[in-house]
């Protein structure tokens, strides 16, 4: 499986909006939705340290807009681009949502449900399941992170 133009577009959008995080001490994460026809409906970082919000991870903010956008919680045809592999919670919410396909940047083999740890989004025990390409702009989302982790430890 691999990306799309506007797949690549998104992820750009995606990791701007993971490095706009760092700047309140949130860990860089950006996400986009794309709609039906490939346009932008939704866009998010992580907001967990400036909200105290444990659960606004970038996929989930991301998720709220786009629905709120489509006047609908069921994302039909549409596209979530995460610089990072989505985490269980964001794997739920994805599901729930019925986002059919997935791109995301840096696989998270400490806490990824996407095909690291856990396969949440094509698990066959699930009614809903997820096309997902990962690994895409990889090189940038892990230095983003890895910057960001480093700069903390000084
Ligand atoms: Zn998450």
């Amino acid at each position: 499986m691999t990306p799309t133009a506007a797949d690549l577009a998104a992820m750009r959008r995606a990791l701007v909006l993971a490095g706009d995080a760092s700047a309140h001490e949130d860990v860089p994460v950006g996400a986009v939705v794309l709609g039906p026809t490939g346009e932008v409906i939704g866009e998010g970082r992580n907001l967990r340290e400036i909200t105290n919000d444990p659960t606004a991870h970038a996929e989930v903010v991301a998720l709220r807009e786009a629905a709120a956008y489509l006047g609908t919680w069921h994302l039909a045809g549409c596209t979530l681009v995460v610089t990072l592999e989505p985490c269980v919670m964001c794997a739920g919410a994805i599901l729930q949502a019925r986002v059919p396909r997935v791109v995301f940047g840096s696989w998270d083999a400490k806490a990824g449900a996407a095909g690291s740890l856990y396969d949440v989004l094509r698990d066959r025990r699930l009614p809903h399941r997820v096309e997902v390409v990962g690994g895409v702009a990889e090189a940038e989302a892990s230095a983003l992170l890895r910057d960001f982790f480093e700069s903390r430890r000084d």
